[in-house]
């Protein structure tokens, strides 16, 4: 689960990280108030959206000219006219993809008088297993570039979870971003309390690009995006309150609902699988067969009727989908339960796609005998392989 720049700020401060002053707004007027309440001279208007590169994005309904999402502004006419080009507007940046994104908040914060960009970066490494830190003195909007072209720009050192956060990381940090004297000590305090953020939160991301060096020498925290883990949000009630549901595909939200693990992909045939490991099979076996999953879809050990129902309801919501394979195991789950569930779904949504279902385990012969009995064009596969072809075959049929 990701979050808005301007509620990662407020969680970092919580823990110590030097933040600007800012406020969220909804709209113009409070965009204007917000401002109102700052130092000024200088005020920055930032559009929030859960993606990067806002400040080099550029607004659809605007035009190419048009300044970005990422604006500062000199006095409170500019805050209001910044305001106004951004509110409703849809945002494309290199990370949001050619529909874009559109732009319900803003962010307006004090603008900062910046020396130098750094990247600081925190999140697990799969290789170690390990916290990690990320550390480049080339940060700013180009980060990508450098990662591409000068890749020994950044650093990267993992924390030992059994020592956690030592004074020693801290100077690491601070020699990887060239800092000395008090520079080196505010960077060092900037890493540690990144570091308790990252695990009082289980956050999975914590990027603050840039970590701006400003020209009284004070780091500050300009930009910070930060993600967590889906696994344990269950015991942090107050970040799961954070979350915008307007930032996250439908059908995901949706099959979250009902406790289904969707993901949805670009290919054509939806895919209802128990297991994350079946599905995965699944759907490398579709595409082994040449056509493209259009979903992952794990509707775990114990999907019930209700589940099932759900779950094909929202593969079809997808447009794209133009046949669907099941492919269960009924272990926990009895094969004839999992048959009734497929029937009844398959009623309920007047299922207009070819539908191939591969059953095995319990029970196997009653479904199958139920599939059978039911009426219903349902195109039965005896494994992985067989199920697989004839989805690929049948879809290819109706194209
Ligand atoms: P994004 O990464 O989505 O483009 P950022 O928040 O990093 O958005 O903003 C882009 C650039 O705008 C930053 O690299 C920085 O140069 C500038 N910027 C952002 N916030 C401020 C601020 N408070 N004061 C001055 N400049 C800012
Ligand atoms: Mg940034």
């Amino acid at each position: 689960m990701n979050i808005h720049e301007y509620q990662a700020k407020e969680l970092l401060a919580k823990y110590g990280a030097p933040i600007a002053a800012g406020y969220a707004a909804f709209s113009v007027e409070e965009a204007v108030e917000a401002a109102k309440k700052l130092p000024g001279p200088l005020y920055v208007v930032k559009s929030q959206i859960h993606a990067g590169g806002r400040g080099k994005g550029k607004f659809k309904e605007l035009g190419p000219d048009a300044k970005g999402g990422v604006r500062l502004a000199f006095n409170l006419d500019e805050v209001k006219a910044h305001a106004a080009d951004m509110l409703g507007n849809t945002l494309v940046t290199i990370q949001t993809g050619e529909a874009g994104k559109q732009v319900n908040r803003l962010y307006v914060t004090d603008g900062a008088d910046i020396a130098k960009e750094f990247y600081l970066a925190l999140l697990v490494d799969r290789a170690t297993g390990r916290v990690a830190f990320v550390v480049s003195t080339e940060g700013g909007m180009d980060i990508e570039e450098v990662a591409h072209s000068t890749p020994e720009k950044i650093h990267t050192f993992a924390v030992d979870p059994a020592t956690g956060f030592m004074p020693h990381h801290g100077r690491a940090v601070a020699a990887a971003l060239e800092l000395t004297g008090d520079q080196a000590k505010q960077a060092a305090k900037v890493a540690s309390s990144l570091y308790e953020a990252f695990l009082a939160t289980d956050a999975s991301q914590i990027e603050i690009n840039p970590l701006a060096v400003t020209q009284q020498g004070n780091l500050l925290v300009l930009d910070a995006k930060v993600g967590f883990d889906g696994n344990a949000l269950f015991r942090h009630k107050d970040i799961v309150e954070l979350r915008d549901l307007t930032e996250e595909d439908a059908a995901e939200v949706e099959a979250s609902e009902y406790d289904l693990a969707y993901i949805k992909l670009d290919g054509n045939i939806g895919c209802m699988v128990n297991g994350a490991g079946l599905a995965m099979a699944t759907m490398d076996i579709i595409k082994l067969n040449g056509e493209f999953p259009a979903n992952f879809l794990d509707v775990g050990g114990g999907a019930s009727k209700e589940k099932v129902t759900a779950a094909f309801k929202i593969i079809l919501k997808d447009p794209a989908v133009k046949g669907i394979l099941v492919n269960i195991f009924g272990g926990i789950m009895k094969c004839d339960i999992i048959a009734d569930g497929i029937v009844a779904a398959a009623k309920d949504v007047n299922l207009s796609v070819p539908l191939v279902v591969r059953l095995e385990g319990t029970n196997v012969q009653q479904g199958k005998d139920i599939l059978a009995a039911s009426g219903l064009a349902i195109v039965p596969a005896d494994d992985l392989g067989d199920a697989a072809r004839k989805i690929v075959a049948e879809v290819r049929k109706a194209a």
